[in-house]
């Protein structure tokens, strides 16, 4: 990995960030890596975390976070005076005498490098209060939505705002699963008073992807108790998960109930603005690594277009944008683009349906999906029938056959023959080519 690493961040980078980093455990998608310093690995995260992670599942390992400890042995290259080097030991204390210490809130995850358009805007601004540390209003605030959609981002930022804004005020914010490891270290420690005591005494206490609590009985058991002890005394409680609340399967409905007696708000997937704003803010942020690199016209616009699945997989794909840039000297131009992400573009090829098509093109031309699928051989439906069988034989990996089936169970004849009639009639009539392109275009879109 770190030769694959050396080839993308280039000589520089590599032996003063890349070459020092000692793997350590990967464990549920989590992997450690041992810096010297804090500063170093608050370095590494920022400026090369999607770039380690990309490269890591390139090799097959699923990781989907890194995590930086600090490396008690000196590693060769920490022996050189690196400029933060005294922060080891001063920074090493805190983590290992708080009993709370969880995981290092991320310092890319602030509310003021949070993007807010439309899908998101409930959950920000519900996210805002909260972190405002006023009394309690609901209770639990309760985030939900998919992967790569900012639910730990806000979580964090939360966080870091109350810490902030009430340092005396003592907040806790961890994964479910590490809620989970803890309770059965306690459990096998026999430190349960010790476990009972620590979250019952928090006065926020924030819990990240809920759902991983589901079908562990005993861990659910527990944090429901928690839960319940800390609502009692009007502590703020702070859910995320990836789905609502009704819908993790698996989890006591008691547990459900409690869960949705408070604020739900989920985060919706991402819309064309709200990509090209995240993008425009991550380029921000690159400059600061690599002032030099102009990104070209239109690219951005590109990605935000194309790769719509993830927050994450956008991020990446600009991080492995600049850092090939800077490598090859060349400017981030859609040719850089295509070369460089051409796997990430190919994944994230949007997959059209054979029904899409057919909803999109009934809807074009106004006419009702079942006339369109239907027997009828009027020249109004089945002009359209065939334009949709076109565009299905065009933008889906569906056969002939196939495509006839789904409309209505005809022939795979017919559906050539549609497909020919329509391929004429795009050079020799004008206003059935436009319809094509219309409708491809919305159908990209
Ligand atoms: P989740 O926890 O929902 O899976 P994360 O909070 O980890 O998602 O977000 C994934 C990545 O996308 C993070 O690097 C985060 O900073 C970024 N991200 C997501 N939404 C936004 C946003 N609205 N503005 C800026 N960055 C965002
Ligand atoms: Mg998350």
């Amino acid at each position: 990995i770190k030769e694959r690493l050396l080839k993308t961040v280039g000589q520089n980078n590599y032996t003063t960030w890349i070459e020092p980093l000692v793997p350590g455990a990967v464990e549920d998608g989590i992997v450690t890596l041992k810096v010297p310093t804090n500063f170093f690995g608050n370095y590494v995260s920022q400026n090369f975390s999607d770039l380690i992670l990309h490269e890591i599942n390139a090799t097959g390992t699923d990781a989907t976070r890194l995590n930086f400890a600090l490396n008690q042995q000196p590693t060769p290259a920490a022996e050189k005076p690196a400029p933060a080097a005294r922060q080891t030991s001063a920074a090493a204390k805190p983590a290992a005498n708080s009993q709370l210490s969880t995981a290092p809130l991320d310092p890319r995850f602030s509310f003021d490098n949070f993007v807010v358009g439309k899908p998101n805007e409930l959950a920000h601004a519900a996210a805002r209060r909260v972190a405002e540390g006023g009394p309690v209003t609901f209770n639990p605030l309760f985030l939900y939505g998919g992967v790569g959609l900012g639910k730990t981002h806000l979580m964090h930022a939360i966080a870091r705002e109350l810490h902030e804004r009430k340092p005396e005020m003592n907040v806790l914010y961890l994964s479910a699963e590490q809620f989970m490891y803890r309770f059965v270290q306690a459990l096998r420690d026999r430190k349960m008073m010790d476990f009972k005591e620590i979250f019952r005494s928090v006065d926020v206490l924030m819990v990240d992807d809920v759902q991983f609590i589901a079908g562990k009985d005993s861990t659910q058991e527990e944090f429901f108790h928690t839960f319940n002890a800390l609502v009692d005394q009007h502590k703020q409680i702070i859910i995320s998960a990836d789905r609502a609340p009704g819908e993790i399967k698996d989890l006591e409905d008691r547990v459900k109930s409690r869960l949705q007696c408070g604020l739900i708000v989920d985060l919706h997937p991402t819309d064309y603005e709200l990509r090209l704003g995240i993008l425009q803010s991550k380029v921000d942020v690159q400059r600061k690594t690599y002032p030099d690199l102009e990104v070209a016209d239109g690219v951005l616009e590109f990605l935000a277009h194309r790769i719509t699945s993830n927050v994450r997989v956008l991020e990446g794909a600009l991080t492995r944008l600049f850092a090939f840039a800077s490598l090859v000297g060349r400017e981030i131009d859609m040719g850089l683009t295509q070369d460089c992400l051409a796997d990430v573009l190919r994944a994230s090829e949007r997959k059209i349906s054979v029904e899409e098509i057919q909803r999109k093109v009934s809807d074009h031309y106004n006419i009702r999906l079942s006339d369109m699928i239907g027997p009828k051989r009027l020249r109004s439906y089945a002009r359209p029938r065939q334009v949709a069988m076109y565009l299905c034989k065009q933008m889906t990996s569906r056969s002939l056959p196939e495509i006839g089936r789904r409309f209505g169970g005809r022939d795979h004849t017919t559906v050539m023959h549609g497909v020919r009639r329509i391929e004429e009639l795009k050079v020799s009539d004008g206003q059935i080519a436009e319809d094509l392109e219309l409708l491809r275009r919305a159908l990209e879109s």
